[in-house]
């Protein structure tokens, strides 16, 4: 029975000698127990905080013990009246091939309603960031223009197509020239740049939105963010969501410069995380649901196979070699 622990806590960049596999007893059950078979890992950037020891609204991994994120096990023996073995169930669980659970914080998922991996993005915690995020802070109206940056992954994906079912102009950020054709092929964005050949982001930016920025959905922070900031229209609404490309830094970081956009402009800049809204998750999913079924949207995965596969897949978030939701399939 194959578990991943944190070995050491990255310093800049994780690398896989961050991770160690240890190979532990199968476990075995007792009365009230499942035994769960993990089959789909979901790996995110959220993780990379918790393997530092800083504090935050999540406590940080502990040395030498199993990480956990969002996984989707199947139920494979049950003395819990709740499961039945075949059932599939969502949750916080650890990287580990088996693993018992009294079934506390499992959501049951159904196969028939919608791909299983789909509970780990567009139907899990990423679906809902960019629901809650989107709808409720940045409050796009009709007509309105939306910048995303990270677009082209599990949550800017989402945001953008909720932002286009509302009505609204929307203008995606990313890093390669494939992800942005695919941000207005497969995801009907209006216009899409992509920040690693683009020499001037805040010309780019405000030649891709002619009428401004009213709506600023951001999962990335630094350089890009600066750039969007400057073209933030008056009464504008700022999400700020995630800053993934402050998250290997090994220096404090610097500031947004709040005097161009957020007092000249009477913008608002809110941060938030998506635990802020589980009372209301059920509504989100039904939403987010009803939306896929009625092909308004549509969302990407990259798979990779294999449990050995999970650091890396992890790693390689902070490359960008993930389009949409960046999920392991064991
Ligand atoms: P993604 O699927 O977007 O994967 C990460 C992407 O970030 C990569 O594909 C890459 O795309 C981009 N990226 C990596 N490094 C950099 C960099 N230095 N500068 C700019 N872009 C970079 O991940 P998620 O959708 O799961 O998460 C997106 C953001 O939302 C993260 O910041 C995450 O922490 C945050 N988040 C926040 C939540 C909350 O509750 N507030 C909940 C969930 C996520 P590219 O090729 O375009 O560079």
């Amino acid at each position: 029975n194959k578990a991943i622990y944190l070995n050491s806590r990255p310093i800049g960049k994780p690398k896989e000698s961050d991770f160690k596999f240890v190979n532990e007893d199968k476990p075995e059950i007792t009365n009230g127990e499942i035994l769960l078979k993990t089959k789909f890992v979901s790996v995110d950037p959220y993780l990379r905080g918790r393997m530092s020891d800083a504090k935050s609204y999540v406590q940080p991994f502990k040395l030498n013990e199993p990480i956990s994120s969002g996984c989707i096990a199947e139920v494979i023996e049950s003395k819990n009246d709740s499961f039945k073995k075949g059932d599939f169930v969502s949750g916080s669980l650890d990287w580990k091939e088996y693993q018992t659970s009294k079934g506390e914080n499992l959501l049951k998922v159904d196969e028939n309603q919608a791909p299983l991996s789909a509970y780990l993005g567009v139907l899990g915690m990423t679906g809902l960031t960019a629901y809650f995020g989107l709808t409720d802070i940045g409050k796009p109206q009709k007509g309105e223009t939306v910048v995303v940056s990270g677009a082209a992954g599990a949550v800017g994906s989402i945001v953008g197509q909720i932002a286009k079912i509302l009505g609204c102009r929307v203008v995606g950020i990313a890093g390669t020239d494939e992800k942005v054709a695919m941000l207005k092929s497969k995801f009907g964005f209006d216009e899409a740049i992509n920040y690693n050949t683009v020499k001037d982001m805040s010309k780019a930016i405000a030649d891709a939105c002619p009428n401004g920025v009213d709506v600023y959905f951001d999962n990335v922070g630094g350089d890009i963010s600066d750039s969007v900031h400057v073209n933030i229209n008056r009464l504008g609404r700022i999400i700020v969501c995630g800053a993934i490309s402050a998250y290997n830094d090994t220096s404090a970081p610097t500031g947004p410069r709040v005097e161009h956009f957020l007092i000249r402009k009477s913008a608002l800049m809110q941060g938030f995380i998506v635990g802020n809204y589980a009372e209301k998750f059920p509504e989100g999913m039904q939403q987010l649901s009803k939306w896929l079924k009625d092909d308004k949207l549509t969302y990407s995965e990259t798979i990779v196979e294999g449990f050995d596969a999970i650091p890396q897949a992890f790693i390689d978030l902070f490359e960008g070699k993930n389009k949409g939701k960046m999920i392991v399939k064991i």
